[in-house]
């Protein structure tokens, strides 16, 4: 059986398999990007694909300590779009 890599969550601290989690990168380059498909070259951050985990990363800024960088703008707001109900409540 293939072995499914496990990731941490930057939030709630839990480990699950990669597939479950959402990948912030840090690119090469230098700028940030959310990674769907966690193919993309670069230092990870992962957040479960979780609404309150995505809210409390950003508020606490977890991923700048994972990524030791800060987070571009635009992909804070992919972040906070990606789970829009939270907002309209
Ligand atoms: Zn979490």
């Amino acid at each position: 059986m293939k072995k499914i890599p496990q990731r941490m969550c930057v939030a709630c601290k839990a480990r699950r398999d990669k597939s479950e989690l959402l990948r912030v990168v840090l690119l090469p380059d230098g700028h940030t990007e959310l990674d769907p498909t966690g193919k993309m070259p670069g230092r990870g951050a992962y957040v479960c694909k979780d609404e309150d985990c995505i809210a409390q990363a950003l508020k606490a800024n977890r991923f700048q300590r994972g990524l030791k960088t800060q987070v571009d703008s635009d992909t804070v707001e992919q972040l906070k779009t990606i789970y829009p109900n939270k907002e309209q409540r």
